[in-house]
C-alpha cells in the first residue's frame, strides 16, 4: 500500500510495473511496451539508416535508407513480439495463464503467471521462443538469398538479410544455459527432471547465468578498451540486467517454494491501524504519521476498506489547506487485483506484490478490512519456516 518504489533498477519484474502502457491485444494477452524500448528503436533504425543500408546498397536517396530503416525496425519488434507469443501459447496450452507481454529495452518478457509444474511443460514452454526465431530465420534466410541472388533485387535482399541476422542472433543468445534465459530453462527442466528438485535446478541454473552475466560485463569492458564504446556499454547493461535477473529469478523461486500451502491469512498483520476517510489532513499528521510512523496507512469508510494514504499524498496540497482537507480528498485507491482476501494462496499474493511493485497489499474480507500483508510479513514467516526447519525445500 506504499505508493510504488520509486525509483528502482530495472528488473524482469519492474518492467512490467511504471513506465509501460498498452499496444493492443492478441489470444487475450496484453501486449505491453516500456517507455525504455524506444531507445533501442531509435538506436536500431538510427544505426539502419546511417550504417547498415547505405554499406549494403549505396547510392540511394537518403529517404529511402530512412524507409528501410523504419520497417526494419517495425517488422523486428514483430519478431520480437512473436517469440514471446510463441512462449505465452505454449503457456495458455498448457494451462498456464500469460496475462501480458512487455517489450523493454532488452527486449520482451512474457508474464508467465506460474511456474510450470513439471518439467517437460518448462521445457516447452522455454523451447518454443528460440524455435520460432530459428524458424523466422530461416524463412528471412531464405528470402535474402531469392531475392540477392536469383532477382537481383539488393535493397530487399539487404532488408531480408538483416532480418535474418536478428533473429539467428535471438535465437542464439537465447539458447545460452543461464537461467532466467530460454536456455537456462531448458537446462533447469533436464536437471529438474534427473534431480527432481525444482530448487537445486533453479540454483544451478541462475548460478550459469550469473557466470555468462558477469563474462558479459567483461567482455563489454575490453570492447570499451578496443573503443567500441557503445556496444560495450551495450554489453554491460545486458549483463547488469541478466545478473539481476538470475539472482531475483532464483529468489523468488524460493520465496515461492517456502510460501507454497499457505494461505494469506496465516501470515499477514490482522487488524491494522486504519485511517477513516472523514480524517482531517492535520489530524492524520499528527495522530497517525508521527505516532506509528508507517509510510502508509489504509483508509475505511464504515468499516469498507476504500483506499490508502502516503505523505506523499498530503504534500501535493499546500499546508496551509491541511486543516480543511480530508483523507478522502487526497488518498489513493488500489485496483481490484490488489486487494487480497483472507483465504487467498500466498504465493499468488507474493506475485502480485512482485508484479505491482507495491511492498504492503490490504487483506479485505466481504468488504472489510481485516489486515494487511506486507513484504516483511512474507520474509519473517520464511525465516521463522526456515529456521524451524519446517522449509518443505532446502537447498543442499
Ligand atoms: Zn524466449
Amino acid at each position: 500500500m506504499e505508493s510504488r518504489r520509486t525509483p528502482r533498477a530495472l528488473t524482469p519484474s519492474t518492467v512490467t510495473g511504471t513506465g509501460s502502457f498498452k499496444l493492443f491485444s492478441v489470444y487475450g494477452i496484453s501486449i505491453y511496451i516500456n517507455y525504455t524500448w524506444f531507445i533501442v528503436v531509435i538506436l536500431i533504425a538510427w544505426s539502419l539508416t546511417y550504417g547498415y543500408f547505405p554499406y549494403q546498397v549505396p547510392g540511394k536517396h537518403s529517404l529511402v535508407y530512412w524507409g528501410m530503416g523504419f520497417l526494419t525496425s517495425v517488422v523486428f519488434f514483430l519478431c520480437i513480439l512473436a517469440h514471446e507469443i510463441s512462449h505465452s501459447y505454449v503457456s495458455k496450452k498448457s494451462g498456464i495463464p500469460v496475462p501480458r507481454i512487455t517489450l523493454f529495452i532488452f527486449g520482451g518478457v512474457a508474464h508467465i503467471s506460474r511456474e510450470p509444474q513439471d518439467p517437460s511443460t518448462e521445457f516447452k514452454i522455454a523451447i518454443a521462443g528460440p524455435l520460432c526465431s530459428g524458424i523466422l530465420w530461416g524463412i528471412f534466410y531464405f528470402l535474402h538469398f531469392l531475392t540477392g541472388a536469383i532477382y537481383n533485387l539488393p535493397l530487399l535482399s539487404a532488408f531480408f538479410g538483416v532480418l535474418a541476422l536478428v533473429n539467428g542472433a535471438v535465437a542464439i543468445f537465447n539458447l545460452v544455459p543461464g537461467f532466467p534465459l530460454d536456455g537456462g530453462r531448458l537446462l533447469r527442466a533436464y536437471i529438474w527432471k534427473k534431480t527432481g528438485s525444482f530448487s537445486r535446478a533453479t540454483f544451478i541454473t541462475s548460478q550459469v547465468g550469473k557466470i555468462f552475466a558477469i563474462a558479459l560485463i567483461f567482455l563489454g569492458f575490453f570492447q570499451m578498451l578496443a573503443g567500441k564504446i557503445v556496444g560495450g556499454i551495450w554489453l554491460i547493461f545486458i549483463g547488469f540486467f541478466l545478473e539481476q535477473a538470475a539472482t531475483s529469478g532464483y529468489q523468488q523461486t524460493l520465496v515461492k517454494e517456502g510460501l507454497t500451502g499457505t494461505k494469506v491469512k496465516e501470515i499477514m498483520t490482522p487488524n491494522p491501524i486504519s485511517i477513516n476517510d472523514s480524517t482531517l489532513l492535520n489530524d492524520l499528521i499528527e495522530k497517525f504519521f508521527f505516532k506509528h510512523r508507517f509510510a502508509s496507512y489504509p483508509v475505511v469508510r464504515d468499516g469498507e476498506f476504500v483506499g490508502y494514504v502516503t505523505l506523499n499524498h498530503i504534500k501535493r496540497f499546500p499546508r496551509e489547506e491541511w486543516s480543511k482537507l480530508k483523507v478522502s480528498d487526497v488518498m489513493n485507491t488500489l485496483p481490484p487485483e490488489l486487494i487480497l482476501h483472507p483465504e487467498e494462496e500466498a504465493v499468488e499474493a507474493f506475485s502480485k506484490m512482485v508484479r505491482s511493485g507495491y511492498g504492503r497489499l490490504p487483506v479485505v474480507d466481504k468488504g472489510k478490512l481485516t489486515g494487511i500483508l506486507t513484504r516483511r510479513d512474507i520474509m519473517s514467516f520464511l525465516k521463522i519456516r526456515t529456521d524451524l526447519g519446517t522449509h518443505k525445500t532446502r537447498i543442499t
